[in-house]
């Protein structure tokens, strides 16, 4: 599966504590990350994680260009609700496209925790399917 993680900066911590708590989940699957989020996670959750932009700087539209091919299977976004975001249109947009596909979609921590665990369980199979049949 191909996965998303995105993190705002005052969630980054929670993030990382997150990616090293399933970090064997994690691993057996293909990592995006917005930047400065990606680059934590290799360095301290000892993960591989491509890294796009950071998300002020169109990370999460390159995220929300994956989605909108179909390619994102998962997304998992720790969003800060206290703080205002220069690039919030972008998140908005993100998450729309979320809709749009379909996509399992976590905007904090407890969601997430939810949808590794459904997909350590192989809840997840069904979006192979879609992809095959597209
Ligand atoms: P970052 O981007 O991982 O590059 O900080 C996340 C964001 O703030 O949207």
């Amino acid at each position: 599966m191909n996965i998303a993680l995105i993190a705002h900066d005052k969630k980054k911590n929670d993030i990382v504590n997150f990616s090293k708590a399933y970090q064997v989940i994690l691993s057996q699957h293909q990592l995006f990350a917005t930047g400065t989020t990606g680059l934590r996670l290799q360095q301290e959750a000892n993960l591989t994680v491509h890294r796009f932009q950071s998300g002020p700087l169109g990370g999460d539209q390159q995220i929300g260009s994956m989605i909108a091919q179909n390619k994102m299977d998962l997304v998992l976004f720790f969003r800060d609700p206290f703080t205002a975001q220069p690039h919030e249109p972008d998140i908005t947009a993100l998450i729309r496209l979320c809709d749009v596909y379909a996509v399992p979609l976590a905007t904090n921590m407890g969601t997430a925790e939810v949808l590794i665990k459904g997909l350590e369980r192989g809840d997840f199979s069904w979006r192979e399917i879609i992809k095959e049949s597209e």
